[in-house]
């Protein structure tokens, strides 16, 4: 049942395959990218989990390893953290060279750090994503975006670097601690409202098995995932246009994450609250039903993501919203369904409309 999406970018064109198992297939695809020697970098908690895994099994296929970890969590993905990498990195001997292929074992966290590793370590050395969670199988992996975070701002440094391959094996979300699952099913409704709307149907016909990580149900969910957001990135990789269709329920999530607190509400909580959020504006203004809005409530409550939160403060949001828009430079772009599975970009969004959607949050 394995399924392969490839991500169409020209000379810099790569594979995504996703199936169950997929992570003992890492030795065989770096032999076939003829890598020189390996570096399996993975966080402190996905090490442990499947490092030896993946260094046997390049071992096996006749490629020399070596694995560096750090501690796990969004806290560690700052400049400091890469210093530590490229370290390590450069202390392996025998000395790496640019044969050498960079192997992003774990999160999104994972990925952003690696890939940025690989992206500067040499002037460029090739990659490979091997994501562990939902969020990073069905978004961080595909795309080529890499940074970290700075005291200034999340993903303020970072490069474009496209991996050479990515593997997504579903069995490894069987040790996700729920919150994160849950966090990357939020993802998985956005592009399904942003680009296919049988994609709801089959999430909501589906849930259980998802919720039950169904091998075979969880490989289909990623494939379309995938699917979604290859094509996005294929049609604007360096994020031009179209590329910000992947942004809907992100502008007001934003805000809320930044009133609420960092640590008191997920990312892919606030993005679920974002997407009601912009689905009620879209009522608003006549684009969509409100049947279609309560079936996309609907939808996030079965998977145990908010669809309402307390004590959320319209103005300090819209404020919020207005001090983005100047670190941006530009207008505030409000990204709305004008059908479920269609979106388009608005600049237009006045405080009333959007005071109205935060309250609507706040609803009992
Ligand atoms: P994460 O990498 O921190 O993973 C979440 C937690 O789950 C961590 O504690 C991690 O150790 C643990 N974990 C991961 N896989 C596991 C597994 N299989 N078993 C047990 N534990 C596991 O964060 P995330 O939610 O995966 O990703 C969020 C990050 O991704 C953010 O930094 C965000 O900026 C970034 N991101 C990047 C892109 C991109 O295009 N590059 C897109 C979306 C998000």
């Amino acid at each position: 049942m394995e399924r392969t999406i490839t991500v169409e970018l020209g000379p810099r064109s790569y594979d995504v395959r996703v199936a169950p198992g997929l992570l003992h297939a890492v030795g065989q695809v770096a032999a076939q990218l003829d890598a020189g020697a390996a570096v399996v970098i993975s966080d402190s908690n996905v090490a442990p989990l499947y490092g030896k895994g993946v260094l046997d099994c390049l071992a096996e296929a006749g490629i020399s390893a070596t694995l560096i970890d750090f501690p796990a969590g969004e806290a560690n993905k700052n400049l400091s953290t890469c210093g530590r990498l490229f370290d390590a990195l450069f202390a392996i001997t025998p000395a790496i060279d640019r044969d050498c292929l960079i192997v992003a074992l774990g999160g999104g966290v994972t990925g952003d750090l690696a890939g940025l590793v690989a992206a500067a370590a040499l002037r460029g050395l090739r990659w490979i994503q091997c994501p562990t969670s939902l969020l990073a199988d069905v978004d961080a992996s595909v795309g080529g975006k890499t940074g970290v975070d700075h005291p200034a701002g999340k993903n303020l440094i970072g490069a474009f670097h496209q991996p050479s391959s990515v593997l997504i094996d579903p069995d490894a979300l069987k040790t996700l601690g729920p919150g994160e699952f849950r966090d990357g099913l939020s993802e998985c409704v956005k592009h399904a409202i942003i680009r296919d709307a049988a994609k709801l149907e089959f999430l909501e016909d589906n849930a259980a098995e998802i919720l039950s990580h169904d091998g075979e149900v969880m490989t289909e969910l990623i494939a379309w995932n995938v699917q979604i957001k290859a094509g996005v990135v294929s049609a604007d990789e360096k994020e031009a246009g179209e590329r910000a269709h992947l942004n809907f329920g992100h502008t007001i999530a934003h805000a809320i994450e930044a009133q609420v607190g960092f640590g008191r509400i997920s990312h892919g909580q606030a993005v679920a609250l974002g997407m009601v959020a912009a689905c009620h504006m879209a009522v608003l203004r006549g684009f969509i039903e409100q049947d279609s809005a309560q079936r996309v409530e609907d939808l996030l409550r079965q998977f145990d993501l908010p669809v309402s939160w307390d004590g959320l403060n319209a103005d300090g949001i819209w404020d919020i919203m207005q001090h983005d828009k100047k670190a941006r430079g530009g207008e505030v772009h409000m990204v709305l369904p004008v059908v479920i599975g269609q979106v388009a970009i608005f600049d237009d969004v006045t405080q009333e409309v959007t005071s109205d959607a935060v309250e609507y949050l706040g609803r009992s």
